[in-house]
């Protein structure tokens, strides 16, 4: 398949050329040129496949001239060797698991495919690949334990100081190698800022083999719309559903979308935000203002400026009344997150962290405002382990321990800290 970018829809390339490129030179974002139609047949028979099989049918429609059915299929086998399992917590309301991968987040799915896709493009080259990427905590961690050990790719990621958890630094920085963290003196969008100039920059361009790893690669969209499938299969009865998503740079919530035009029979889409709220203001008002980020407790959502809007409307053909047909916003404070925390484990006795707390949030006020409404499924995006420094100054109970955590407790880091300066990052990528 080839893709297009949304700056001019004319101008065609190939998967490879879009996965290693990561963003089109001009600066527009990556689309599917048509979004395969998948058969009734197997939708009606979703529960009689594996996730890996979901994956491998959904990933060939897109990459069938690309890579050939063997390898492919090995990509999906070892990217998702981990379950996205759905549980009824609530009336109505179920959590759509996406923790279970090595770095407890549901960016392990996006990350891993597309490290071992890049891996495959890149195979025969004799240059390294170098991947650049921002991070506000989730996706460095998950881009890292993806591409970490990888002969022919240098993987470089930029966080912002201060703003990370500890479990998220420890698994940005514990890893060395081919594996390079710089802790930036700026925020998320200083950290996204820098990447983008590093990709307009000539003489970067010129003397390295520059990709990015963030939600805007291609690589990492497709495999998103994978678990929207087994969410579905997972149901008992085939009716339509509405899906929340607790949302930051929107490429989880763009998924979904993408699901849906293949056939998915998705109602509506619920958008939950924390206060930086650009995407729920724009489905109120029509307009899109980026703003600077808030710092939140749910950090991996601190995003002012949505990558991935380009991407909606470029589905919807930029008109505000089809997006808001299909998405509805609901943007989330810190207080009412934690009391949302308690509220569950108390009254179901499971422990949210706290963006899916934002999304199990906005699912209640869905369903407040739609009595009737199908069943709301919650993508839970992280394991509440992940944040647990924050949460234990609000939350009296213990958050449960998974076994995954211990491989990146204690050991040493190998951070490098450096000032919001593009020439300093520069001059490092070229040392
Ligand atoms: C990245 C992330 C999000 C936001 O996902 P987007 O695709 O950027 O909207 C939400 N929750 C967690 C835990 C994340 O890591």
């Amino acid at each position: 398949m080839k893709l297009y970018s949304t700056k001019s829809p004319d101008k065609k390339v190939s998967f490879r050329e879009a996965v290693l490129q990561s963003l089109p030179p001009d600066n527009g974002l990556y689309m599917p040129e048509f979004i395969p139609q998948l058969e009734p047949d197997f939708l009606n028979r979703l529960e009689d496949y594996s996730f890996q099989d979901i994956a491998f049918k959904i990933a060939h429609y897109f990459l069938k001239d690309d890579i050939d059915a063997e390898s492919l299929g090995n990509i999906v086998v070892d990217a998702f060797n981990f379950s996205a399992p759905l549980i009824s917590v609530d009336e109505g309301i179920a959590i759509l698991e996406l923790f279970h991968g090595p770095t407890l987040a549901f960016k392990d799915f996006g990350a891993r495919f597309m490290a071992r896709l890049m891996n495959y493009f890149w195979k025969d080259s004799n240059d390294k690949l170098q991947i650049l990427v921002a991070t506000s905590g989730d996706t460095g961690g998950a881009v890292a334990a993806g591409f970490y050990g990888l002969d022919n790719i240098e993987v470089t990621i930029l966080y912002p100081q201060g703003k990370v958890s500890k479990l998220q630094e420890a698994q940005l920085t514990s890893w060395g190698d081919n594996i390079r963290a710089l802790e930036i003196k700026g925020d998320f969008d200083a950290c996204q800022s820098l990447v983008k100039q590093a990709f307009l920059d000539p003489e970067l361009q010129e003397s390295l083999q520059l990709s990015s790893a963030n939600s805007i690669n291609i690589a990492r969209l497709i495999p998103q719309s994978f678990y929207y499938f087994n969410a579905f299969r997972q149901l008992d009865a085939n009716s339509e559903i509405v899906f929340c998503v607790p949302s930051g740079n929107f490429g989880n919530l763009t998924a979904g979308l993408i699901a849906k035009r293949m056939g998915l029979p998705i109602r509506h889409m619920i958008a939950a935000t924390n206060i930086n709220d650009v995407i729920p203001q724009y489905l109120e008002t029509g307009i899109f203002k980026p703003s600077r980020a808030k710092q939140t407790l749910s950090n991996a959502m601190d995003i002012g400026n949505p990558s991935n809007f380009t991407r909606i409307l470029d589905l919807y053909g930029s008109t505000w009344n089809d997006v808001k047909a299909d998405i509805t916003g609901y943007p989330q404070t810190d207080e009412d997150t934690i009391k949302e925390i308690l509220y569950t484990h108390q009254k179901l006795g499971y422990v949210l962290d706290p963006h899916t707390a934002v999304g199990m949030l906005s699912a209640r006020q869905y369903k407040d405002e739609n009595p009737h409404s199908t069943d709301i499924i919650v993508l839970s995006t992280a394991h509440p382990i992940k944040f647990q420094s924050e949460m234990e100054k609000n939350i009296p109970f213990k958050i449960p321990h998974p076994t995954m955590i211990h491989q990146y407790i204690g050991k040493p880091s190998h951070k490098l800290v450096m000032d919001n300066d593009f020439k300093q990052v520069k001059d490092f990528l070229l040392s």
